[in-house]
């Protein structure tokens, strides 16, 4: 059942659901960028698209404890750092957020099962917000998203003057049903309907949505790969690693031990495909140019991951690398490229 409550009500709904459960949403900060924050009182829902960050730090963190090697005279104490979850809501994720969730399921989730994320997966449950002004940068169509209807365990509308929720799994039919007198049956779905309207038109318009996504995929990796294209797009290349910090879709880590004084700590750290010492082994490093370490990033999305995935592209669209890249390269300048080669 779709529910509904005032957007200016919208405090008590977060007050409803943090009474049980810590309950995260975007919202902006000191430096105008969007963030996801715990609410408390006077945490503001953002009004800007996407955060900076994307929500998979929820499921997947920059760093984490793994394991604890403390010295106890002549023997070793090791402390599992693992520990249980805390419940939590991450509120207004939109469609491309949502759908890289699934992008790191497919590795995270399989054998053998990451135990620290399934673990968060497990006690995360993920209200989706509806796009209803979708950005220039946006491209998310042209990987079969829809930005009006986007999935999560309970699926978010701001239309009009209200919030409209509808579940989608048991987990958000619970966190509905818990809203109690906070929220009521939503009988007319017009409003929803009109906005999705007016989005879709938006989103039809969109100048990345249209690409011949033909060109990539399984079949075309030795074409690509030893395209001639890839020196020029890499040239200016910082090796910085910012989109690979940004993007929902990016898994790599390293696993690194710390002194600790009295022992070692040994965390997990996301790593980026565009540093250096990436996959830097006893022998040396496989790619030694930042022509490789290029090309390995949009190879993995475009061909590399699609191809051990039934056709999925390893993207979402969500824009973020084309608004944070120093020099303004992005997958889709990459796309274009490959795209235009004879
Ligand atoms: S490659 Fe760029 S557009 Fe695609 S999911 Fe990553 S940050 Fe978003
Ligand atoms: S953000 Fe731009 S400059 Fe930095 S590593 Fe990525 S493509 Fe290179």
């Amino acid at each position: 059942m779709t529910v509904k409550l005032p957007v200016a009500k919208l405090d008590d709904f977060f007050a409803a659901l943090s009474a049980k459960t810590a309950v995260y949403l975007p919202s902006d900060n000191s430096a105008g960028q969007s963030e996801f924050r715990r609410w408390e009182s006077g945490v503001k829902l953002s009004s800007r698209l996407n955060t900076t960050r994307s929500a998979k730090d929820f499921f997947f963190p920059q760093t984490e404890d793994i394991v604890d090697f403390n010295m106890k005279g002549k023997t070793i104490e090791v402390i599992d750092r693992r520990t249980e979850s805390e419940d939590f809501v991450v509120f207004g994720a939109r469609a491309c957020d949502v759908a890289s969730f699934a992008i790191l399921d497919s590795v995270y989730l399989a054998d053998p099962v990451d135990s620290f994320y399934k673990n968060r997966r497990e006690h995360g449950v993920v209200v989706s917000l509806a796009c209803a002004r979708p950005d220039s940068t946006c491209f998310c169509p042209l990987f079969g998203i829809d930005a009006t209807e986007p999935s999560g365990d309970v699926t978010g509308w701001i239309a009009g003057e209200d919030l409209y929720l509808k579940p989608n799994t048991e987990k958000g039919t619970d966190l509905v049903a818990s809203l109690g007198a906070v929220a009521s049956e939503a009988k007319d779905l017009s409003a929803v309907d009109r906005q999705k309207k007016e989005t879709g038109e938006i989103l039809a318009r969109l100048p990345f949505a249209k690409r011949d996504m033909g060109k990539f995929g399984g079949e075309k990796l030795i074409e690509l790969f030893n395209s001639p294209k890839w020196a020029g797009l890499s040239e200016a290349c910082l090796g910085c690693g910012t989109c690979t910090f940004v993007c929902p879709t990016c898994q790599c880590y390293d696993i690194r031990d710390f002194d600790s004084g009295h022992g070692v700590k040994r965390f997990r750290c996301w790593d980026s495909c565009m540093y250096s010492d990436f996959t830097k082994m006893a022998h040396g490093n496989p790619r030694l140019t930042q022509v490789e370490r290029f090309r390995q990033r949009f190879m993995h999305k475009l061909v590399y991951y699609p191809s051990n995935n039934g056709g999925k592209f390893g993207c979402v669209g969500c824009g973020r690398c084309l608004k944070s890249c120093p020099i303004s390269m992005n997958i889709v300048k990459v796309m274009k490229a490959l795209s235009e080669e004879k």
